[in-house]
This record gives C-alpha cells, sequence and structure tokens, in this order.
C-alpha cells in the first residue's frame, strides 16, 4: 500500500499512501467490531405493485450506526467490505435478520417477500447455498420467501463462478434479480442464460423520466425487454406520482421509491403496513 515502484525499480515509501493504509486498516477493524459490538441495522424499503398499489415484499438495505461518525450509509463501507472480503460476514448478518423478520411477519399474518442484495464475493462464496439454507431452516422459513439481487457488474467479474453459485441459490427455490439494471456491462446473451427472475431498472434512469427524453427511452426498453425475456421489471426511486402513473402506464409490475417509503427500520415495518393507503392511481393516470 505505502510503497510505490518508480521506472528504475527503486521502491520509493509513499505517505499519503501509508496514510490512507492505516485509515482503512482502522475502518476493516471498526468493521469487524461493528458485528460483535450490534451496530449494524436491517431496514427495509416496501416494494409496491404499481397497477393495484399493493405491497408485494420489502427490500432488506443495510445501515451502520457507527458511535462517533453517526449514521454511515452503505455506499460509504460496502465497497470497502466488498474489497476486503467482510461482505460475507455481512451478508450472512443481513440474510439471518431478514429471515427473522420474515419469521416474525409470517406470524402477524403477513406474507411478503424479502429482497437481499449480494456482492461479488458472495457469488464466489461456495458455502452461501448452504449457509443461506441453515439459517432458513432454524427458522422454518422457505427460499421461496426471498429474492436475492445481484448486479450486473458483480456477475460479469467472473461469469461462470457468478452461474454456479446463482444455479445453486435458484435450485434451493430463490428468485434472483438483477439490480442495477442498464447500469452494467453484461451481456443480453449471458444474461438469457442465467435462472434469473426479475430486472431492476436502476433509479438514474427513473429519478428524471419525466422530464429526460434519453432516460425516459431507456425505462421504455428496459420494460420491453423484461417483457421479452419474460422477467418481472421493478422501478426503483420513483419520487412523485407522476412518475409512478408513467411507470404504470408503460406497464412496469413494481416500484420502491421516497414516493412510497424512504427505507425504514425493520421493527417499523409492521405499522408501517398498517397505514398504507395506495394513492387512487387511477385518477393518476388519467391525467396523462
Ligand atoms: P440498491 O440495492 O440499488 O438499493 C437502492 C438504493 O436506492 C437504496 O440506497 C435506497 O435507499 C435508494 N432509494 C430507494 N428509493 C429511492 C428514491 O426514491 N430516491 C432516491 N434518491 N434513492 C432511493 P441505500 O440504502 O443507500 O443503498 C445503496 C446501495 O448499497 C444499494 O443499492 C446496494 O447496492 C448497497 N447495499 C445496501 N444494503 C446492502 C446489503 O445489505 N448488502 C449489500 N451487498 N449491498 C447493500
Ligand atoms: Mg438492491
Ligand atoms: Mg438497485
Ligand atoms: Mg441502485
Amino acid at each position: 500500500y505505502c510503497a510505490k515502484v518508480r521506472n528504475d525499480g527503486a521502491v520509493i515509501y509513499d505517505a499519503a499512501q501509508d496514510k490512507s493504509s492505516e485509515q482503512s486498516l482502522s475502518l476493516l477493524t471498526e468493521l469487524r467490531h461493528a458485528i460483535e459490538r450490534d451496530e449494524f441495522r436491517l431496514f427495509v424499503q416496501p416494494k409496491i405493485a404499481l397497477q393495484t398499489g399493493q405491497v408485494v415484499g420489502m427490500e432488506a438495505l443495510v445501515r451502520w450506526q457507527h458511535p462517533q461518525r453517526g449514521n454511515v450509509f452503505p455506499d460509504q463501507f460496502i465497497p470497502f467490505a466488498e474489497q476486503t472480503g467482510f461482505i460475507r460476514v455481512l451478508t450472512r448478518w443481513v440474510m439471518e435478520r431478514s429471515v427473522q423478520l420474515c419469521q416474525q411477519l409470517e406470524q402477524a399474518g403477513q406474507q411478503l417477500k424479502i429482497s437481499v442484495n449480494l456482492s461479488t464475493r458472495d457469488l464466489m462464496d461456495q458455502d452461501l447455498p448452504a449457509k443461506f439454507g441453515e439459517m432458513l431452516q432454524r427458522h422454518g422459513q422457505s427460499p421461496k420467501s426471498f429474492c436475492l439481487e445481484i448486479t450486473e457488474s458483480a456477475i460479469m467479474d467472473d461469469p461462470v463462478r457468478a452461474q454456479n453459485t446463482l444455479a445453486a441459490l435458484s435450485a434451493m427455490g430463490f428468485e434472483l434479480s438483477i439490480d442495477d439494471f442498464g447500469t452494467g456491462y453484461s451481456s443480453l446473451a449471458y444474461l438469457k442464460s442465467l435462472p434469473v427472475n426479475e430486472l431492476k431498472i436502476d433509479k438514474s434512469f427513473v429519478l428524471n423520466m419525466e422530464t429526460d427524453t434519453g432516460d425516459y427511452r431507456i425505462v421504455q426498453s428496459t420494460i420491453s425487454l423484461a417483457r421479452a425475456m419474460d422477467l418481472r421489471v421493478v422501478a426503483e426511486g420513483i419520487e412523485n406520482e407522476k412518475v409512478w402513473s408513467l411507470l404504470a402506464g408503460m406497464d412496469c409490475d413494481q416500484g420502491q421509491g421516497y414516493f412510497m417509503s424512504r427505507p425504514i427500520p425493520a421493527a417499523q415495518m409492521r405499522d408501517w403496513l398498517a397505514g398504507w393507503r395506495p394513492p387512487s392511481i387511477g385518477q393518476a393516470l388519467s391525467t396523462e
């Protein structure tokens, strides 16, 4: 980390790099402690059927409540957890909490699917399917209640290994989703060969689709592509009713976004569900 090799082969000490590697080391130590100190929190964001307004499931999103830094968002530590391999520990934590939540909701009479995000390293983790299987068994839950989200780039990092892990997970009964679709470099021919059930359109295309024609067309063509491949299609980043009604009119199946709900602590999900009133979509649609 702290050494740079010059053209002539000499190794130069780089203090700036050293400082950052020290920081990385302390971040890794803190991440490890965060598990023991119970600083991670499971948040969930509801997934809504856009034609009916019914809640169909939720996505599990992790938060880190750091004693000094406050709420640390996943974008600030997931890439690092990924680089260092800590992600495997974290993914297992998220899955365990999601399985518990699913069991609690079931006991309260709610059958909702929970989506869990996987990273590149998870796809290379040979033990992952067995570990998940064991957690489900312990809580009397079925893989059919879970959807695993994988980004295109995570799959393309090592397509062969990804294919093996995904085939194993799919054979167990997990649903699979391609997350942030449209932002990576996957080939359609390759995606077609995977046992995928769902495409999630990245929020970067959805956020401004009312005003940006380019984004609108990307969303439109992704929905047609999903239809042609017989996949469910989900839009993330719905921030207002207009975008919901546009997507509903384009035959998009499901959506997530701040308009319906920001991610909330898992413990608040039951109350949120009890209070959810779908907007009158018919009315919204007719204003197009
Ligand atoms: P993602 O899986 O694509 O999750 C969607 C992100 O969009 C979430 O950010 C969510 O809070 C945000 N979002 C949802 N609706 C809206 C909206 O209407 N407007 C805007 N502006 N944003 C919206 P979050 O929770 O910060 O997570 C960011 C990314 O971190 C996730 O993207 C996912 O890739 C990763 N991540 C989060 N939790 C986990 C986890 O448990 N495991 C792994 N491997 N990755 C995770
Ligand atoms: Mg996701
Ligand atoms: Mg996404
Ligand atoms: Mg995204």
